[in-house]
């Protein structure tokens, strides 16, 4: 495994995902590309979530994606349980896959409509040919209760369930193969907001239970701090801060993360937080401003921030900004 900063508090667990300078450009038109992520190190350990959070369009799905190469990356390492998967060849990668699993945004889109949920849920096993047909039945059972739903409903088709049960279906889906490591992109937010935290709560209680690490997308601060150990902040491609979940809410050190943290609304009314608005558009992605991609809407922006990119710098321990006022 190569170098990784901030890695004082990493030894205590160990690291199953190591990212380093991992980097996706799209090419737009002739001439024209789009680099969605820029040289993004980070690490995942085992049975943690890190919260990747970022606005829209800040490269956080891209990002995730790269890491199970179900796109590819243009450049950067991606290392899972000590191997390089983004020099794997496909046969080896497709093994890989069963510990390495995606959950995506929308729960209507993500389960076949002519397919019963047996079939659904059962299909990564049938894939991955994991014991007998009926050792695999007994499985999709079994799994059926860890996520809450019961039996009864498995050989009914997706359009009976709400969003929230069917976005069960598809995180028991996730977990037939017993993965290590899922990436869960924007899971709840297609949800209504009175079943979020019913989800939210089971994939706590799953990783508890079965020890699966998260790499946790989300453009809602306030959601990523509920499932988060840590949180990466993304900001057009780049990873701006990354801490403990606890010290980047009490100490936010990037002004972007300050804004962010400050926009969530407060439940005690005698908080006196101030809230912190950012101005100016998000600049474009293909063409970011040079230097600091913050500047334009930083209130500390000074020369050096117009012209010179900061590095992620490793502050305090697991804490680490990009950002020339430290
Ligand atoms: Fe603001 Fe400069 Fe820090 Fe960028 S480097 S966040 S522009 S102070």
């Amino acid at each position: 495994m190569g170098m990784m900063w901030g890695n004082d508090t990493m030894t205590k667990e160990k690291v199953l995902l190591n990212v380093e300078k991992l980097t996706k450009v799209f090419r737009i038109s002739r001439g024209v590309h789009l680099k969605a992520v820029d040289g993004v190190n980070l690490y995942v350990k085992e049975g943690e979530t890190l919260g990747l959070v970022g606005e829209s369009g800040c490269g956080k799905s891209t990002l995730g994606r790269c890491i199970l190469r179900l796109i590819e990356p243009t450049e950067g390492i991606v290392e899972y349980d000590g191997q390089a998967i983004t020099s794997m060849r496909h046969k080896q990668l497709r093994q890989m896959r069963r510990e390495m699993q995606m959950v995506f945004q929308n729960p209507y889109s993500s389960l076949n409509p002519r397919m019963t949920i047996m079939d659904s849920v059962k299909a990564p096993l049938d894939v991955f040919q994991v014991g007998t047909p009926k050792e695999r039945i007994e499985q999709v059972v079994e799994m059926m209760k860890i996520v809450g739903l019961d039996e009864s409903y498995l050989y009914r088709y997706p359009h009976e369930f709400s969003g929230g049960q069917r976005q069960r279906i598809v995180i028991a889906r996730a977990l037939m193969p017993r993965p290590k490591f899922l990436v869960c992109d924007e899971p709840v937010s297609a949800l209504d907001v009175s079943v979020r935290s019913q989800v939210l709560n089971l994939m706590n209680e799953i990783q508890k239970e079965m020890g699966v690490a998260y790499l946790f997308i989300s453009h809602d601060l306030s959601v990523v701090k509920h499932v988060s150990d840590r949180i990466a902040v993304m900001y057009l491609g780049q990873i701006v801060e990354i801490s403990d979940v606890d010290e980047l809410y009490d100490n936010p050190l990037h002004p972007y993360t300050q804004a962010l943290i400050s926009a969530i609304p407060i439940p005690d009314v005698g908080d006196k937080r101030e809230r912190i608005i950012l101005t100016g558009d998000i600049p474009s992605p293909i063409s970011p401003p040079a230097g600091c991609r913050f500047h334009p809407r930083c209130k500390f922006a000074t020369q050096r921030c117009k012209t010179e990119c900061p590095s992620l710098k490793a502050l305090a321990a697991g804490h680490a900004v990009a950002c020339h006022l430290y």
